[in-house]
């Protein structure tokens, strides 16, 4: 486990050990003892597995792609999480993101472990047909350990749909009369996926955002008023006010973050600042977000980069360089990018008085620390972006039943799970000192530990 994830987990036990009314079965003799266990199982995975798919490119030439997959804890269900294509990709990487994966489903009591897999690939680069024999290189080396009760993929950074549906039929292939449609999620609709997938995760980190600063606040203002809570404080100072939004990343999860808040007129909030991996646009009044989006569908989903292509768009901006989204004055700053954005070096020049991460750590240990000194809400990754994996939990019910819902349906269902996870712990949130990332931290661990107390795992 990556050292900001293992240091988190680790200050949980401790305040769960120093809690003596949690789980009173563990005999004060066996406490320090079980919370060793449990400190060993959640730091590393279960097993790490690696394979090199060997693919001969269009040009003629063999190349072997390192490939992973993790399977970090299976506690509470078969392993999930998502196919990370990225020529960044790394074991300690991959680890650290499974882990994420098994707090997060616990948080948000999804019945699945936590798993995630990666290939060290810049997908831009490859055609569709090498893309394609990746895909069943992938489920050739993993088949063994995948399935809709052994481990379930789906897509990550650099993967979709058509990724999945390659997967699966790779996967129903290899073995012919076993149950096939849960083994993947994140799938096309036509091909069994679940209506709303693709938009869960924005969807879910636009509603978090809201739920917490708008229907939360406004139904708990007398409580959020009479605590001494710095984040209550920073919360309060939004009610009934408008908030300005950036968003960094427009791809699958910032686009659809950025279109949620532009079309909830209910709150006026504006979109003014989005940003991709070559430019960053600004507009005071509020970006036009339907058309930059109609825009990177014709343009290998990219921003605009040029005067002359926002003209012919019609779309008022002004055009900065990329990572100046990071310091732009606005209310609330969404990262649907990579990890480590905020660190060290610029933690302290972030103006936003909100932080949501879409991206699966987006912010390092130390800026955490520092930004929730300051006050800053931080909306961490577990919490905010696991609409993904709730919907893909949703899909999986649906491939098993043979039954489809509704997108109406699944949303509905998408918005009563992050509700509920969120009466949960945001009373406890601004009742206490701690920021919410440890918080939601807690919240697993205690879940973690009490199954794997009574699967008797913890001697
Ligand atoms: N890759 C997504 C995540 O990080 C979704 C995983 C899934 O649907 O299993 O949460």
């Amino acid at each position: 486990m990556a050292s900001q994830t293992g240091a988190i987990v680790q200050e949980s036990l401790h305040a769960l050990l120093e809690d003596s009314s949690f789980l009173p079965e563990l005999q004060n003799k066996t406490r320090e003892q079980a919370f060793a266990s449990l400190a060993a199982i959640l730091s590393t995975p279960n097993k790490v597995h690696k394979a090199f798919l060997r693919i001969s490119l269009e040009n003629g030439k063999v190349v072997r792609i390192p490939a992973y997959r993790v399977q970090h804890n299976n506690a509470l269900g078969p392993y999930k999480g998502g196919i990370r294509f990225h020529e960044l990709v790394n074991e300690e990487e991959v680890i650290n993101l499974a882990s994420l994966m098994t707090l997060k489903n616990a948080l948000h009591d999804v019945p699945f472990g936590g798993g995630k897999g990666g290939v060290v690939v810049n997908p831009r680069e490859m055609s569709e047909k090498e893309i394609n024999l990746i895909c069943q290189k992938y489920v050739h080396y993993f088949s063994d350990i995948l399935g809709p009760d052994k481990d379930i993929p789906a897509p990550d950074m650099g993967s979709g749909d058509r990724e999945m549906d390659w997967m699966m039929a790779e996967y129903k292939s290899i073995r012919p009369g076993e149950p096939y449609r849960g083994s993947f999620t994140g799938k096309s609709v036509i091909n069994g996926g679940s209506l709303g997938r693709r938009e869960a995760t924005g969807k879910g980190v636009y509603f978090t955002l809201r739920y917490m600063l708008h229907d939360f606040l406004k139904e708990q203002h007398t409580f959020l008023s009479n605590t001494e809570n710095q984040f209550a404080k920073t919360a309060l100072s939004f009610k009934d006010k408008p908030m300005t939004i950036a968003v960094q990343g427009f791809g699958n999860v910032g686009s659809v973050a950025a279109l949620e808040a532009h079309r909830c007129s209910m709150l006026q909030n504006k979109v003014v600042s989005v940003s991709d991996r070559n430019v960053m646009l600004y507009h005071e009044e509020g970006l036009d977000v339907p058309a930059l989006i109609s825009f990177t569908a014709s343009n290998r989903g990219d921003l605009p980069t040029t005067i002359e292509q926002l003209a012919s768009a019609g779309i008022k901006a002004e055009i900065h360089e990329r990572d100046s989204i990071l310091d732009v004055d606005v209310d609330v700053l969404v990262l649907a990018a990579l990890e480590d954005q905020i660190h060290k070096g610029n933690m302290k020049d972030i103006k936003a008085k909100i932080i949501v991460e879409g991206a699966n750590a987006p912010v390092s240990g130390e800026a955490d620390q520092y930004l929730s000194e300051q006050g800053v809400i931080i909306i961490p990754d577990i919490l905010a972006n696991a609409g993904g994996v709730i919907v893909s939990y949703f899909e999986w019910l649906q491939g098993r039943e043979t039954q489809f819902y509704s997108e109406d349906e699944v949303f509905k269902l998408l918005v009563e799970k992050m509700k509920a996870t969120m009466d949960t712990i945001l009373p406890q949130y601004f009742g206490d000192p701690f920021p919410l990332r440890q918080n939601c931290y807690i919240h697993s661990v205690m879940k973690l530990c009490t199954v794997l107390y009574r699967q008797g795992k913890l001697y």
